[in-house]
């Protein structure tokens, strides 16, 4: 939340408009599958506080609590429990639905300098783009992040998605059905696997899952890069078989190989022979990789093989949260409900839309009126079919759903009129 930087009467107005949106029934809040051995959770926006361990019988309920309390964020767990609403340890675990985050917060961008920046909780340092994990003056591991939901970085939490989606559906064979995209309502999206053969998952099981979507411990990469174990089976060592991530290497090279550039081979490290790979890029790709012959033209060995591997590895993988895919108690923000940091909400879309959803349009909550604000700064921003900013230190009238957001980010306050 934006805090203290947020005047009273901007976050009342800010409240105000977040109970107008839970009070009326137009605004479809989808239940989530088994309602009832869920929990709930959400943070109240007048009084700050979280409250945890809700349970409903039905969404008609959870509505009515949001009306009257007006919640900021809310969440339900992804596990399910035959006592919700009891105290951690005596829910009663069943099961949970595999779920997966992927935030622009975690994959670096060339404009995330521009309008990301970090402070030190501690000792006050700060930096511009993605937050660190630890703080490099003294070690700290909170920070105060102002962060922007820029179309570009959402645009890139949207490849990486693209990425899990197709390792979860040709990879591990789960169905469409199964598989549910969100955008996040903020800067990503989430991916909900519900699938009975997933639910048992304990965290370890779900952390191998992780490992092979991040393609962490690849064994073609690891065994053959030592020496050693090249030297105990010869130079033939390359090969790949047509399945899982050894075809995702294998498609990834061909289209690397056809389409490098003298600056690409240098790039992933390739020094040697960079002339020879140029001139013969057709003959490379179709005996190498389609007849899985790996040998044959001069100077191209294992070791540039591995090189052109591992960097087409990094790129196939898919950038995920790695946390909240192995918590099996994880809380989700819930699809339907709105973002504290925006004013957008959660939206689910059919998987087949992915290319093409545009958050900044269908995650719109707030479509009637305008607000007189004064903006101390803001990066040039696009809602639905409309441009707006840059602005520093101005008041300008914008449509509600822009001046949310900027109230929301802590960079402007509603004009008392
Ligand atoms: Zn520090
Ligand atoms: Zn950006």
């Amino acid at each position: 939340m934006a805090g203290k930087s947020v005047a009273s009467f901007s976050q009342e107005f800010v409240c105000e408009k977040f109970g107008e949106f839970y009070r009326t029934p137009s605004n479809v809040i989808p239940a989530p599958a088994a309602i009832g051995q869920r929990e709930f959770a959400f943070l109240l926006f007048r009084e700050r506080a979280m409250i945890r361990h809700r349970s409903v019988a039905k969404i008609s309920h959870l509505r009515s609590l949001f009306a009257e309390s007006v919640p900021s964020d809310v969440y339900h767990s992804c596990a399910y429990y035959e006592t919700p609403e009891a105290d951690m340890d005596k829910k009663g675990w069943l099961g949970a639905d595999l779920v997966f985050d992927i935030d622009a917060d975690h994959i670096p961008t060339s404009c995330d300098k521009i309008h990301d920046e970090w402070t030190c909780s501690k000792c006050g340092f700060d930096g511009k783009g993605v937050t660190p994990e630890t703080c490099p003056a003294c070690g700290e591991l909170k920070f105060d992040a102002k962060t922007w939901p820029c179309e570009r970085c959402v645009g890139s939490a949207r490849d990486e998605t693209v990425k899990l989606v197709d390792i979860l559906e040709k990879d591990f064979g789960f169905a469409g059905k199964d598989v549910h995209v969100f955008f996040s309502g903020h800067r990503g999206y989430h991916v909900h696997v519900e699938d009975e053969a997933v639910k048992q998952l304990d965290a370890m099981a779900r952390k191998e899952i992780v490992d092979y979507v991040y393609g962490l411990g690849l064994s073609i990469l690891d065994a053959a890069s030592e020496k050693t174990a090249a030297k105990e089976r010869g130079p033939h060592v390359f090969s790949l078989h047509d399945y899982g991530w050894n075809k995702r290497l294998k498609l990834g090279m061909q289209k690397f190989i056809l389409n490098a550039t003298r600056e690409d081979l240098r790039s992933v490290g390739i020094k040697q022979n960079v002339e020879a790979i140029l001139q013969n890029k057709e003959t490379i790709a179709k005996r190498y990789i389609e007849e899985n012959r790996w040998t044959n033209v001069k100077g191209v060995g294992t070791e540039t093989w591995l090189k052109i591997a591992r960097h087409v590895k990094d790129h196939e993988s898919a950038k995920i949260d790695t946390v909240v895919t192995t918590d099996i108690h994880r809380l989700i923000r819930m699809n339907g409900t709105l973002h504290g940091k925006t004013g957008f909400k959660k939206v689910e879309f059919p998987i087949q839309n992915l290319a093409n959803f545009d958050p900044l349009r269908e995650a719109v909550a707030f479509k009637e009126g305008t607000v007189k604000v004064s903006v101390s700064s803001a990066p040039e921003f696009r809602i639905g079919e409309s441009m707006f900013g840059p602005y520093k230190n101005q008041k300008v009238e914008l449509p509600t759903a822009a001046a949310i957001l900027l109230v929301l980010k802590g960079r402007a306050e509603v004009v008392k009129e």
